[in-house]
């Protein structure tokens, strides 16, 4: 019988039967391999309810005893890091390497947030009016709701999730429902290491259980991490009923390439970041934008690389996988006749592509356009697949124009020689992550990744400084202590004296 993914609330499975279930598949060969459960409004209301029982106890657990179980979680998501990146290839398709490198990112959030003593200190003004002193505190904001997309299964919960906790939060963690074992796997490193039942559950599931998790007054915070039309419903649904809520949407992000820059380096970049992970990933580079003349040398340089990579299942030591699942591949691949029809050169063309690995895995090779135009959809829309577009344009102010008129502002890079021209861009380009020679200009775990415009709902971003600020709650205390000499009754406004 295939495997059932089960919620996992206050410590243990629930082995309730499901009213509703959903496929997961192994993408390298289309087999089914497990269901998932998908949850009803009831269980997401046990899991907040577990949620908030733990939260009594857990907001007021030292801050030693907090760092001390973040230490041990580290440790042990470091020694099992191999089998969290096996998880994720059997069910997201990408290849082991690159799950490897996903399973490091979250890793090193979880490294952040064992600094919570530091992270949480607040501040003390001695004297602050004669004899009054006032101090700051950070305190938890609650249960914390986190809704995390398919294309990192691992990283995005763990950007979220130890920092929640570090704060002394207690947390509902809703998965993808394509790739759920690595959320599961997660919660059990956790149990190991000492964090107690119900500070973290996770309950699997569709659309029901996201609108629940926004639906619940008691849950206080949401992180999200999707799509911008779900990112979007997110942030209006939970704002509009006072929660806080960060929502990371989708992307389009542009490599420019200026006339002096390196064109071997450019070139690797493109075809490392626009194929890694079959184009799957937030940070990806889907529009490549060749400032005149290099166009035609840079097109035949990616076209070179791509040439030589070998598709298929990652767990066979392949540079690109399959998509994650028959009708994502689908419509990527309907985007390729779209983009031939708006009059786009087709330069590769991944369909069909040999692959090394099952038949009926969900594949779609790399492919590339140039001359693409910014009316055309595949310009136009979030493919997120492995179709690289490249737009030409005359000079760096038609680069930055094209830049700034997309609705989307994830990540960017600029590849130049020039340190003035990088420079200009980083300051006028309306993209909250920029590279400079680099393609993936993903943050390190403490500053914070975030987008502009279309690509976040909110105002904070997630990990880092942004994700200790948005966990709590900042409160003020003033201070007198009565001495012998107090003034007695006064009316007035409060001064400084
Ligand atoms: P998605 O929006 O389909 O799903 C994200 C989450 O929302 C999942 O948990 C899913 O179950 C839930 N969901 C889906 N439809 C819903 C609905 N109608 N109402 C409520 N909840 C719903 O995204 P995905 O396909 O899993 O992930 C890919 C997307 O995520 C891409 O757009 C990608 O750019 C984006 N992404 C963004 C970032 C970022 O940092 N900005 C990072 C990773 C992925």
């Amino acid at each position: 019988m295939t495997e059932l993914i089960r919620h996992w609330i206050a410590g243990e499975f629930d082995d309730a039967a499901p009213q509703r279930t959903g496929e997961v598949f192994d993408p390298a060969t289309g087999a089914v391999a497990k269901r998932v459960a998908f949850a009803a409004e009831s269980d997401v209301d046990s899991a907040v309810a577990a949620a908030a029982e733990a939260l009594k106890t857990w907001r007021r657990t030292s801050l030693a005893k907090r760092s001390n179980v973040l230490f041990a979680f580290r440790e042990l998501l470091n020694r099992h890091k191999t089998e969290l990146a096996e998880i994720i290839t059997a069910e997201h398709g990408k290849v082991l390497s690159d799950a490897a490198g996903e399973v490091q990112r979250g890793l090193e959030n979880a490294e952040y947030a064992c600094g919570i003593p530091n992270l949480l200190r607040g501040g003390f003004s001695e004297n602050a009016s004669t004899s009054v002193d006032v101090h700051s505190v950070r305190q938890p904001v609650g249960v914390v709701g986190v809704i995390s997309p398919f294309n990192f299964p691992a990283m995005v919960p763990l950007w979220f999730v130890p920092n929640a906790i570090a704060c002394g939060n207690t947390v509902v963690l809703k998965p993808s429902e394509k790739d759920p074992s690595a959320a599961n796997f997660i919660a059990g490193l956790w149990k190991e290491a000492g964090l107690p039942d119900g500070v973290l559950n996770v309950v699997h599931g569709d659309k029901v259980a996201v609108d629940a998790l926004l639906a619940h007054p008691v849950v206080k915070a949401v992180s999200f991490v999707g799509s911008t039309p779900v990112a979007r419903h997110v942030y209006e649904t939970g704002t509009g009923r006072g929660k806080r809520v960060q929502a990371l949407g989708g992307a389009k992000n542009h490599m420019v390439v200026l006339p002096d820059a390196d064109l071997d380096l450019a070139a690797d970049a493109a075809v490392s970041a626009g194929f890694g992970s079959a184009g799957e990933r937030c940070m990806a580079i889907s529009a490549v934008v060749a400032v005149d003349p290099v166009g035609d040398e840079l097109v035949a340089k990616i076209a070179e690389r791509m040439a030589k990579l070998n598709v298929g299942d990652g767990r066979r030591g392949c540079d690109m996988g399959p998509l994650v699942t028959a009708a994502h591949r689908d419509r990527v691949s309907s985007y390729v006749d779209a983009g031939l029809a708006a009059g786009a050169e087709l330069v590769v063309d991944g369909r069909g592509v040999q692959v090394d690995g099952g038949e009926g895995g969900f594949w779609l090779g790399p492919t590339l356009f140039d001359h693409v135009g910014t009316g055309m959809s595949i310009y136009t829309d979030e493919i997120f697949g492995p179709v690289l577009s490249v737009l030409r344009v005359p000079g760096y102010d038609a680069a930055i124009e094209v830049l700034n008129d997309n609705p989307y502002g994830n990540g960017t890079a600029i590849f130049t020689e020039s340190g003035g021209a990088a420079r200009q861009y980083c300051e006028e380009v309306e993209v909250g992550m920029v590279g400079v020679n680099v393609p993936i200009p993903v943050p390190v775990s403490y500053y914070s990744f975030g987008g502009w415009k279309d690509s976040l709902f909110g105002d904070a971003h997630a990990y880092g400084p942004d994700g200790i600020q948005f966990y709590t709650r900042t409160k003020v205390v003033t201070t007198r202590w009565p001495d012998p000499s107090h003034g007695g009754v006064d009316l007035g406004f409060p001064q400084s004296t």
